[in-house]
């Protein structure tokens, strides 16, 4: 595993145990140039799926990204990193069982958008406001009914 931080091709793990769910393993590793500590997780991968992006784009399905994009939208919010785990490996297991090849990363926003909305609105808003291109202050308004909706079936 290459270095984050030299980029030195070779690392040292030091300890490695499977996580709390016990859907990956945690392993430490130690870069063997630098010195530098970090951590890397294993996961199962069921199969590979190719990401559709706007104009024809297309790329492997990355996990880590979309745990980054869900992350920034979760930002100073008080949700449980659990929480978003259990959001991305979710939204993982319906790409990889949903039988296709490739999927469309608009099909997977929509996935995104429907998890958050369960779990809190103001990243669900976040997120949808990045996601979603409100050009027309119309549109606005009835995402924003949307969400008080959904805020009001939570309470
Ligand atoms: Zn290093």
């Amino acid at each position: 595993m290459r270095c984050p931080f030299c980029a030195h091709d070779d690392s040292q793990v030091k300890d490695s145990r499977p996580t709390e769910d016990s859907t990956s393993i945690r392993r430490r590793r130690q870069c063997s140039s630098c010195g530098a500590r970090f951590t890397t997780f294993e996961r199962v991968q069921l199969r590979e799926v190719t990401v559709i992006k706007s104009g024809d784009r297309r790329q492997p399905f990355d996990r880590g990204k979309l745990e980054q994009s869900i992350s920034l939208a979760c930002r100073k919010r008080d949700i449980a990193h659990e929480r978003i785990d259990q959001l991305v490996s979710g939204i993982q297991r319906q790409v990889e069982t949903a039988g296709e090849a490739e999927i469309a990363s608009q099909r997977i926003g929509e996935m995104v958008m429907d998890g958050l909305r369960q779990i809190d609105s103001v990243a669900y808003i976040r997120f949808a406001s990045v996601y979603r291109d409100f050009s027309e202050a119309r549109d606005f308004e009835e995402f924003a009914s949307t969400v008080q909706e959904a805020a009001n079936e939570r309470a």
